[in-house]
């Protein structure tokens, strides 16, 4: 058995001029949870889908659980858990049923009753899907992905739209794949969550792979101390930070400012005398370490959501 549980190799789609995908590589330790974040439209459902059989790839390789896609997907398809997009549900059935409904698809299903327990939705197994409330509808269609104890769990954006307390049940049940050994392929346009959850994270942009490793490491990578973020109320650019010598790097977007320095006191003093100079307002500034949206910001020199 490979220590991976899935090897990707130079994989590449397009659709029309667009090259959604633009030959990526990557592997996934059995056991860890993998994230793949990035903007809107840089690549990563395509990715995904074509990884679970649901889309054809131009060319590349995918080895999932030691079989070989396109040639074992039927097989591959039995131990891999797929959640699907909540749009997608049958909103006619109760919960119970849907869920019933799945399991028939698998020899050795899990019980209903543990699956819907799995997301804490034990007490609406009889209520209409379309009574669920939107996050109750999004961690009924992480139940379904569970039906089958997958080996291998894909989550595309699995907390989008949720409250926080939404979200933290869906970080629980994640991270209890972890402890049951399972592996998590999931996707993400939130940094926090990536760096919170994953073992390992994978930054796409543009279809390319721009950065991979465990999130400490990304964000230790950067060997930049101190991050200082704070709003104008005027225009003012990149050059006229990034030129001063406390500041080792500055990105600024809509009037909001973020300075890299190794230095906090000297890089308040140099702020404080150029807000004067250029007459513009500092207001909510804020101290904090650098994190992996910064290592975004670094390597593409935009935010993560422009
Ligand atoms: P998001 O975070 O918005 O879901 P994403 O990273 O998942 O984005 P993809 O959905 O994989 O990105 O899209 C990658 C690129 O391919 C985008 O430019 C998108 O517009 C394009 N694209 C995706 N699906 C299709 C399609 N069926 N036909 C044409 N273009 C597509």
């Amino acid at each position: 058995m490979s220590e991976h549980a899935l090897i990707v190799r130079n994989l590449t789609k397009s659709y029309g001029s667009v090259r959604a995908v633009d030959g990526i590589s990557f592997a996934i330790r059995r056991g860890a949870i993998f994230c793949l974040v990035g903007p809107n439209g840089a690549g990563k459902t395509t990715t995904m889908e074509m990884i679970e059989g649901l889309k054809q790839p131009d060319s590349g390789e995918i080895v999932l659980l030691d079989m070989r896609l396109p040639q074992e997907l039927g097989r591959a398809k039995q131990m891999i858990g797929v959640q699907l997009q909540t749009t997608g549900l049958f909103e006619r059935l109760t919960a119970g049923e849907l869920v019933n409904l799945f399991r028939s698809f698998y020899a050795r299903p899990v019980p209903a009753a543990d699956v819907l327990k799995a997301v804490s939705l034990e007490t609406k197994s009889d209520q209409l899907v379309s009574q669920l409330s939107g996050g109750q509808q999004q961690r009924l269609a992480v139940a379904l992905a569970l039906v089958n104890d997958p080996e291998l769990l894909f989550l595309d954006e699995p907390t989008a739209g949720l409250d926080p307390q939404a979200r933290r049940e869906v970080w629980r049940l994640i991270q209890s794949m972890k402890q049951r050994e399972k592996t998590v392929f999931m996707t993400t346009h939130y940094m926090d969550e990536a760096e919170k959850l994953s073992d390992e994270v994978a930054i796409i942009d543009y279809g390319k792979i721009i950065a991979h490793d465990a999130p400490r490491n990304l964000v230790a990578g950067l060997n930049k101390a101190n991050v200082i973020e704070f709003s104008t109320d005027s225009d003012v650019t990149d050059n006229q930070f990034s030129g001063l010598r406390s500041v080792s790097a500055a990105t600024v977007l809509n009037k909001n400012v973020v300075l890299y320095t190794t230095d906090v006191k000297e890089c308040l003093v140099d702020v404080l005398n150029l807000s004067q100079s250029l007459s513009f307002e500092i207001k909510d500034m804020q101290f904090r370490n650098p994190s992996l949206e910064d290592v975004f910001i670094e390597l593409t020199g935009r935010m993560l959501r422009e």
